[in-house]
């Protein structure tokens, strides 16, 4: 099926509306929340601080725990509150994609907790959760090599497109959703996922989407921390 309008309106190579902030949770040692659209992920680090209990240690490096929870109003259908095999497994690729910006050598027997709160969804949520949570690890002041920074490309109809929407995810003819996370300093990618059917040529199109949308947000997260530096100054 030819795709040649979009359901908003937008560009094929256009990602929605973002905005950015760090700090916003006093209690925590960093906090941001990151906006895509409609969709909203709030990031809070606490630690490093001691892991218990000790037998989960690691006597040589610290332990990342990411923990990504959508809550029950964030979609339309109301989603069972708590933890299942989808929030596991995005928690799971979540940490996995930031752990290579991260020295963890430095923080042995401790762990450092990071909690992404979806309040909003509209697809891309994981990676939205894993921009937050880089913010919010560079707001607590943890050394980073860069930042990680992600987006959902993919196909719609006959299009290859930039950060698909829940409405097109569902309602255009053979959606396919992936999701890349990237550092994009040397341009290494920390995610990888692909749901749905593409072809070879598609997905290095995709690819080149993604690079395109991650520089976007790199620059908008960078001037986020650099405007929130100068405050604290
Ligand atoms: N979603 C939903 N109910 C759920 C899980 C997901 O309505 O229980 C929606 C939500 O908008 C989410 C989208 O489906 O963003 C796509 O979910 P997916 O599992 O592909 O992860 P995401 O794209 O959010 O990273």
């Amino acid at each position: 099926m030819a795709y040649t309008k979009r359901f908003d309106g937008r560009g094929f190579e256009e990602i929605r509306k973002m905005s950015a902030e760090v700090g916003i949770i006093s209690r925590a040692k960093g906090s941001a929340r990151f906006q895509i659209g409609d969709t909203i992920a709030i990031a809070a680090v606490h630690g490093p601080r001691e892991l218990h209990p000790r037998f989960l240690r690691k006597p040589d490096k610290g332990v990342l725990r990411c923990d990504y929870d959508m809550v029950s109003f964030s979609v339309s259908e109301r989603k069972r509150p708590g933890s299942s095999r989808r929030s596991m497994e995005i928690s799971h690729v979540t940490g996995k994609s930031i752990e290579p910006v991260l020295d963890l050598s430095k923080y042995p027997n401790t762990v450092i907790d990071v909690f992404i709160t979806i309040p909003q969804a509209n697809a891309g949520t994981r990676c939205a959760g894993i921009c937050a949570a880089s913010l919010a690890l560079a707001d607590a002041g943890i050394p980073m090599k860069d930042l990680v920074v992600a987006i959902s490309v993919g196909k719609a109809g006959d299009k290859v497109v930039m950060d698909l929407t829940k409405e097109e995810e569902d309602h255009a003819e053979g959606a396919t959703d992936i999701p890349v996370a990237m550092t994009p300093r040397n341009g290494e990618y920390t995610l990888l996922q692909l749901d749905g059917d593409i072809s070879k040529d598609e997905l290095k199109e995709a690819l080149v989407l993604a690079k395109k949308g991650c520089d976007e947000i790199y620059t908008l997260m960078q001037k986020t921390l650099r405007d929130s530096f100068k405050e604290k100054k």
